[in-house]
């Protein structure tokens, strides 16, 4: 099988030079194990944080295939409980094809089209969908900030807030995706983090301060909104993209003062962590899309061979809405 691997890890930002493509013999499934047709590769901002050490899963390593999280195809079987044709979604590698332990696979429904198990009712979705109601637990009435506000978390964060009667501010790079985010996704308003007068924009956006800060970036989107939070305000801590593609990071200078002086209650989430709620998460999407109170954002980019692209594009902030790869047919 064609397979990308990692050739060095990257000390700066990510380029094309970081990879390689190979060509890997697969073995016959052993005991357990199950070979995968790779369909739709997730493109996440997350995998350039693992080639900076352990987070929640191992470090990435040099000489690694390229890990990530996929929907697959089941084409060869010998583990119980999957069988050729079935649809998994778990990680796997950038491969058109890969060997993988069938713990740790997901069988899922063949949901049309298969790209909303990636975007809505994928990790995008749920993610959104937990951080907010569980960890923010937004009241009608509410005004939501969040960050990343076109990307694939930040989309459905927003809808799901106006959906239940937040007020709701979106921040992201440039006018032009901010008009997006304001126009397309029905948010109230969005500021810009890359103009200089971003904090005197967020505070004219955010007459009556913020409740709920879905956080998704961390550095200085982070020491800004905890400026203007309101006491007793909820950071919900998802992630911190503008950390992850640099050895130069910058975090808030008015941590921990802001949550001392405001009371404000900072926390931190996986997804995973939310399983027990899968079905409730689901309905309560399912919902939503069919009253087109949530729209449906995705980014297919086709070709395993343009995944290096396709993840420095991500950092760069091409996306809208949740990208991800087609490597091959449904
Ligand atoms: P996105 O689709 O939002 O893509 C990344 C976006 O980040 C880009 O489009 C870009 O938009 C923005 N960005 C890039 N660099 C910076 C920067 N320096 N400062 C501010 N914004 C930046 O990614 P996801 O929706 O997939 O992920 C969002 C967050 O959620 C990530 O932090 C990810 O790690 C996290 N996550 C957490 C999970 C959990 O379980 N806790 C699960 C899944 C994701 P722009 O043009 O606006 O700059």
């Amino acid at each position: 099988t064609t397979e990308i691997a990692i050739v060095e890890l990257p000390k700066g930002p990510l380029t094309p030079d970081h990879f390689m493509t190979r060509e890997a013999d697969l073995p016959a499934p052993g005991a357990g194990e199950v070979l995968l047709r790779t369909i739709l590769i997730s493109i996440d901002a997350a995998a350039r944080a693992w080639m900076q050490g352990a987070t929640y899963r191992a470090p990435v390593n040099a000489g690694d295939a390229m890990p990530c999280y996929a929907l697959s195809e089941v084409v060869e079987s010998n583990a119980p409980g999957l069988t050729p044709g079935d649809l998994v979604v778990g990680e796997t590698v950038w491969a058109g094809h890969a060997i993988r332990p069938a713990k740790g696979l997901e069988k899922v429904p063949a949901v049309r089209p298969l790209t909303h198990l990636m975007s809505v009712y994928g990790i995008a979705g749920k993610t959104a969908f937990h951080g907010l109601i569980h960890v923010g637990r937004p009241i009608a009435g509410e005004t939501v900030l969040v960050s990343a506000a076109a990307g694939a978390v930040g989309c459905y964060v927003g809808q799901i807030a106006k959906a239940m009667g937040c007020r709701v501010i979106g921040v992201a790079g440039g006018p032009e995706k901010c008009a997006y985010v304001t126009e397309e996704l029905g948010f109230d308003a969005c500021v810009d983090y890359r103009d200089p007068g971003m904090f005197k924009a967020l505070r004219k956006a955010c007459p009556d301060g913020v409740d709920i800060y879905f956080d998704n970036v961390g550095g200085p989107v982070l020491e800004a909104a905890l400026f203007v939070m309101n006491d007793r305000g909820r950071v919900v801590c998802c992630g911190a993209i503008s950390q992850y593609d640099t050895d130069n990071a910058t975090g808030p200078r008015n941590l921990p003062g802001m949550v001392v002086v405001k009371r404000l209650r900072m926390e931190g989430f996986i997804v995973m962590d939310f399983a027990h709620e899968e079905a409730a998460a689901q309905r309560a999407l399912e919902t939503w899309v069919g009253t087109g109170q949530i729209k449906v954002i995705e980014d297919v980019i086709d070709g395993l061979e343009n995944a290096p692209a396709a993840l420095i594009g991500l950092l760069a902030g091409e996306n809208r809405g949740k990208r991800m790869v087609r490597v091959g047919p449904d």
